[in-house]
């Protein structure tokens, strides 16, 4: 590892090869401005369209340029702790290759850095091209997420930060394989700043989040960072209970102190289906706690290298 570096910039890249060379030459004039020493890692997350072929290139033409190529797709967030795990910068800012987190906003971070920040997080003030439900979706799991967990994330918080060298070290040594990056570098604390930046819209390609990935990106949120789903089983079992104990008062004095009966089928069928509808998306919620717990215990590495280029 280069020693000297004193900021290192670390890129996931999947399958980005229309984006990287304009990315690349934004990122080097940005660099060459900032006249630091630096160096470029680059995640190379199993891509099959060439991307690592263009890294190849410039790990050798450019001596700042490293590149990490994993053995297959391992995701974003793995991808981004690999470059963290490599990066021997005092600093490391972590950006996208797509260019939707702009280069240009760097000297920017590195001034707060300078200024004592030890996390400087970026805000999106709107992405530009976003869609409707991804807006809504995105500010139902902030809601979510700042109620039932001991964290607060700002909303629109992007995976473009700088961390300085003990917030680096701090988040390596968080090894859980559910990497909700954004919950983690807040986690650990330290002087945290903000930066607004207007995300543009992808350069070529299309977003490696679709739906489902988004979705099970909010579980890992969610689950790592709260139990309360799992509690929540026992407030409506609670409930419940207390409920059908004052059913099962007003039934008895129904029948003892009336001629009155308690009818109806149907009643009896919408509480059974009812109950048992609550009882299997709690026993959901548990199995997806339980998976987790799994996925822990097994110890496996978070990622495997394939070849590292440049180092
Ligand atoms: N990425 C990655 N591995 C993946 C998915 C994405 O390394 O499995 C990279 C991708 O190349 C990009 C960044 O992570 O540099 C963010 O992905 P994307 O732009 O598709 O996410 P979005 O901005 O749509 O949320
Ligand atoms: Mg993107």
């Amino acid at each position: 590892m280069d020693a000297s570096s004193e900021l290192s910039v670390v890129v996931p890249v999947y399958n980005e090869a229309e984006s990287l060379p304009e990315f690349y030459r934004r990122l080097t004039l940005v660099l060459n401005s900032l006249n630091l020493p630096a160096e470029i890692i680059f995640v190379d997350d199993g891509s099959s369209d060439g991307s690592l072929g263009q890294l190849e290139r410039w790990a050798a033409a450019d001596r700042r340029v490293k590149a990490v190529s994993l053995s297959r797709n391992f995701g974003h967030m793995i991808a981004l702790s690999a470059g963290l795990d490599h990066a021997a910068g005092r600093a490391v800012v972590t950006l996208d290759a797509d260019l939707q987190h702009p280069p240009e906003l760097i000297p920017e971070l590195v001034k707060q850095w300078r200024a004592g920040s030890q996390v400087v997080n970026t805000l999106r003030r709107e992405t530009a091209g976003a869609g409707w439900l991804k807006r809504k979706t995105a500010e139902l799991f902030y809601w979510l997420i700042n109620k039932i967990s001991g964290i607060n994330l700002p909303a629109n918080a992007a995976d473009y930060r700088l961390l300085d060298r003990q917030a680096v070290d701090a988040v390596k040594q968080l090894r859980e394989r559910a990497r909700f990056l954004r919950g983690l570098t807040r986690w650990v604390g330290f002087r945290q700043s903000c930066v607004e930046f207007t995300a543009a819209p992808r350069l070529a390609g299309r977003t490696k989040y679709p739906f489902g990935r988004m979705f099970s990106f909010a579980l890992d949120g969610l689950t790592s960072f709260s139990a309360f789903p799992l509690r929540l089983a026992a407030y409506l079992g609670l409930a419940t209970a207390g409920f059908s104990f004052l059913y099962i008062i007003y039934a008895l004095y129904i029948r003892f102190f009336t001629s009155r009966a308690i009818e109806g089928w149907a009643s009896v069928l919408v509480v059974v289906l009812f109950i048992g509808g609550v009882q299997l998306i709690f026993l959901g919620v548990i199995g997806e706690y339980l998976g987790r717990v799994y996925e822990e215990t097994k110890q496996r590495p978070l990622y495997l290298i394939d070849k590292k280029l440049g180092f």
